[in-house]
């Protein structure tokens, strides 16, 4: 790329006179032709990502599973189905999505504490390579689903190992008080009662202890807790194929320092080297650390609008498109697609035309902005489209992929016609 990179961690994002490029392609253009809010992803960025995971594992028996709730995208799950990757989904909704973006049914884990019988069904019937059961109770009914299909269900245990991820409470995932998983002191004994029933097969074990994790120690000692289990469960005849530990890895919104992958997952190896599980498959499960950085939301600054207190810059994307500060009071970087001159900067609070004081983008940044400017919301790449909605009868933003010297509409913008489709008046 011929500008330096603007911002950490991404380098596809450049300045070239002043205005914003994703792998080249100017941001004001792309907006000028598909409108705004326009979600434009560097599939480069998603490789490099990818490719980071994969050199941590190399020469290693190892499967990445892309967690597709991150974001479902068809054209963002293709990219990821072509190089090779498997996939993680948490409904039937996203098998359905996983399946028409070319995945390899062996390739797919179905997560998820409340699978209904209607998705058990429709995975046994794809053939899907694992079942992550999240309790005593989903083990029971995936067996008799399975017996009524006169199939087996390769399953692994999702383990509650205990440790706290030092994360956003509501994407932590593997203490006590939350509801995945089984706890980590029945395992033994669930592993035993599933080994004993004719509908399942167990193939591995797994965890997930939460989401953007920036610090490897909670990670790492959630693995040794598995790593306790695998033993403790193989002692009694039953054989784990596959270790899996989850997805989690945080990526840098603002200064925030994950470890690079190649990096822990070097280190998850060196654990399971030093205990002797080396050779054993594994398989991980990221979503946010695939995609996230990849992305940009580019909006247009509707108003102004100067206040006693707070000064506002309302633009056109909100809260049903970037739900991640309502939800997490997130952090997302914003800047003009343009560098103006002779405009001063003044201090904003940056929010949508939601109709809830919740909807907001940032707060306190200073931008040289007038009406009719684009913004660019960084890091909108994982838990933003595909945790849009219609709220306020908005339609859904329209998503473009760059790739080298192409932008491909991978979604149209959403119509009204679209949404009344389901309703009958
Ligand atoms: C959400 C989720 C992931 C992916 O988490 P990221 O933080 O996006 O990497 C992986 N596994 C399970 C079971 C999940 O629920």
């Amino acid at each position: 790329m011929s500008h330096p990179s603007l911002l950490p961690g991404q380098p596809h994002v450049a300045r070239a006179e002043g205005a914003l490029q994703v792998e080249g392609q100017a941001l004001q253009a792309l907006a000028q032709q598909h409108g705004t809010p326009l979600f434009v992803y560097s599939q480069q960025w998603m490789l490099d990502a990818l490719a980071a995971y994969r050199r941590g594992f190399e020469g290693r028996d190892a499967l990445i599973c892309y967690a597709i709730k991150a974001n479902s995208s068809l054209g963002i799950l293709r990219v990821f189905a072509e190089a090779g990757c498997g996939f993680d989904i948490v409904s039937g909704g996203e098998l359905a999505r996983v399946l028409a973006a070319g995945a390899e049914p062996a390739k797919v884990i179905f997560s998820g504490v409340g699978k209904t019988r209607a998705e058990m069904r429709q995975a046994l019937a794809a053939g899907i390579g694992c079942f992550n059961v999240e309790s005593e109770a989903e083990i029971d009914v995936l067996n008799e689903v399975a017996l009524a299909l006169g199939k087996r269900a390769p399953i692994s245990v999702r383990i509650n190992p205990n440790v706290d991820p030092k994360t956003h409470p509501y994407i932590s995932t593997g203490l006590k008080g939350n509801k995945f998983g089984v706890a980590h002191d029945r395992a033994v004994a669930v592993y035993r009662h599933a080994a004993a029933l004719p509908g399942l097969e167990v193939v591995g074990i797994d965890c997930h202890i939460g989401s953007q994790i920036t610090e490897s120690d909670p990670y790492l000692d959630a693995v040794e807790r598995v790593l306790d289990l695998v033993q403790a469960i193989e002692s009694h005849g039953i054989r784990l194929h596959h270790l899996d530990f989850g997805g989690g890895l945080g990526i840098d919104y603002n200064g925030d320092t994950p470890p690079a992958a190649d990096a822990l997952w070097q280190q998850l190896l060196a654990r399971l080297d030093a205990r002797g599980f080396g050779e054993r498959r594994i398989v991980i499960e990221p979503g946010r650390s695939l995609v996230g950085n990849a992305g940009v939301c580019v909006t247009e600054v509707l108003y102004t609008k100067p206040g006693e207190e707070k000064n506002f810059c309302i633009v056109d994307a909100a809260m049903n498109d970037l739900p991640r500060p309502a939800m997490y009071q997130a952090f997302h970087r914003i800047e003009p697609v343009l560098r103006r001159e002779g405009v001063a900067a003044v201090r904003y609070d940056v929010v949508g035309p939601v109709c809830e004081s919740g909807d907001w983008l940032g707060r306190d940044r200073d931008l040289a902005v007038q009406a009719g400017d684009l913004l660019a919301v960084f890091s909108a790449g994982a838990y933003c489209m595909s945790m849009a909605s219609n709220y306020n009868t908005r339609t859904r933003a329209a998503e473009v992929l760059v790739h080298g010297d192409k932008a491909t509409l991978i979604r149209r913008r959403e119509t009204i016609e679209d949404q009344l489709r389901t309703e009958m008046p």
